[in-house]
């Protein structure tokens, strides 16, 4: 027998040799029913869906406390046209993907958890308790508690151009992508309270900014005056495309024929957000009128042992925001299924 690792050891201890040779799952599951407080009744205690930032930081915090969990991914992550993840301490300017890897490596140090790379198509809830989630891979597994960690979708703008730039010259967040802008000649893609909201910020990283409407300007009064003060030009044209060499943009060309030169624009996703599945819907979880599940301070949504985490629950769409709500919705599940289980 080849020496052991800790952990096998421990299982070797409490169930023998043989436990060894099941596989991960059913040794996983013959060591929880070992331990006569944490009875094993499900496949996994928690079904986790989307493996971004959110989902992965939700599976460390439960695999901290020993709680097993299914990290279903299929790899859609929001962030995957950029090249550089940014305003993240100690991994700045960090390619997505490369941190996205880094993360599941850390995560391979507990045993407890485990990844699908697969869609989960759907979800209910049992009439025995809990639930039980289908995958595209055929599998059908089920769960104590279930962490919706599957992000929001990005609607762009039509003209072409817009999604070959996506991440690259056009970008979603100024706090994201605005420090590698600052100075250049930028351009705000939005119109009413949205632009109300962006233009000041883009304004703080250049004077060279041009409102782009993209149709007839609908802004609130105090911003149109604002506007002329800040001598900030307003192109209210629909853009008839982005003309760009690679994913460098060179200039936004107009409807009404005009070509305006710019490095880079910001096209904020205007509410409400819709989420990359339909599985909250499909659970009953409600939402705000910006398309956010509605959540507890522990991140519990409207449907008891559904939780949300990430951006389909919050307006601060960032890698520290949504690993920090994963952080929360993990360890609102481990409270909850612990002090159950201690106190039955
Ligand atoms: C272009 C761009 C660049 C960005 N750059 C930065 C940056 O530099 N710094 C920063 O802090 N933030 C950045 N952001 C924001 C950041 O990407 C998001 O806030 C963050 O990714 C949200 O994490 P999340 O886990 O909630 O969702 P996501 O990262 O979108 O992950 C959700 C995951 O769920 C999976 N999924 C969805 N439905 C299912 C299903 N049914 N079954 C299985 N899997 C499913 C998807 O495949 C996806 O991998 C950027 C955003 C964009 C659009």
């Amino acid at each position: 027998m080849p020496a052991l690792s800790r952990r096998q050891a421990l299982k070797a201890t409490v169930l023998g040799t043989g436990a060894l040779l099941q596989t991960p799952m059913r040794a996983e599951a013959a060591v929880k029913g070992a331990e006569p407080h944490l009875k094993m009744k499900y496949d996994h205690d928690v079904l986790i869906v989307g493996g971004g930032p959110a989902g992965l930081s939700a599976g460390m915090t439960l695999g901290r406390m020993l709680r097993s969990a299914l990290i279903c991914d299929d790899s859609r992550p929001r962030n995957a046209p950029s090249e550089h993840l940014n305003n993240f301490p100690t991994r700045e300017g960090i390619h997505p993907a490369e941190w996205r890897k880094e993360a599941r490596k850390n995560l391979g140090k507990y045993d407890t958890i485990q990844f699908a790379d697969a869609t989960v198509l759907s979800v209910e809830r049992r009439n025995e308790g809990g639930f039980i989630a289908e995958l595209s891979t055929g599998a059908r597994q089920t769960f104590s508690r279930v962490i919706l960690a599957d992000g929001v979708q990005d609607r762009l703008p039509s003209a072409p151009g817009f999604k070959e730039l996506w991440g690259k010259a056009v970008f979603h967040c100024p706090f994201c992508h605005g420090y590698e802008a600052r100075g250049l000649a930028l351009g705000t893609v939005a119109n009413g309270a949205m632009a109300a909201h962006a233009l000041p910020m883009h304004f703080g990283l250049t004077q060279d900014l041009i409102l782009f409407t993209n149709g007839k300007a609908d802004l609130p009064v105090e911003l149109r005056e604002a506007i002329d003060r800040r001598k900030v030009q307003l192109v209210e044209s629909p853009i008839r495309e982005l003309l760009h060499e690679g994913t460098v943009l060179k200039a936004v060309a107009l409807e009404d024929g005009r070509i305006i030169k710019r490095d880079a624009l910001f096209a904020a996703p205007v509410p409400p957000f819709e989420t990359k599945s339909k599985l909250g819907e499909m659970l009953g979880c409600e939402k705000t009128e910006l398309g956010l599940f509605k959540v507890n301070e522990m991140n519990e949504t409207t449907v008891k042992g559904v939780y949300a985490a990430g951006d389909n629950m919050t307006r601060q769409h960032s890698v520290l925001h949504a690993s920090g709500h994963g952080v929360t919705a993990g360890a609102g599940i481990v409270s909850d299924m612990l002090h159950g289980e201690f106190m039955r």
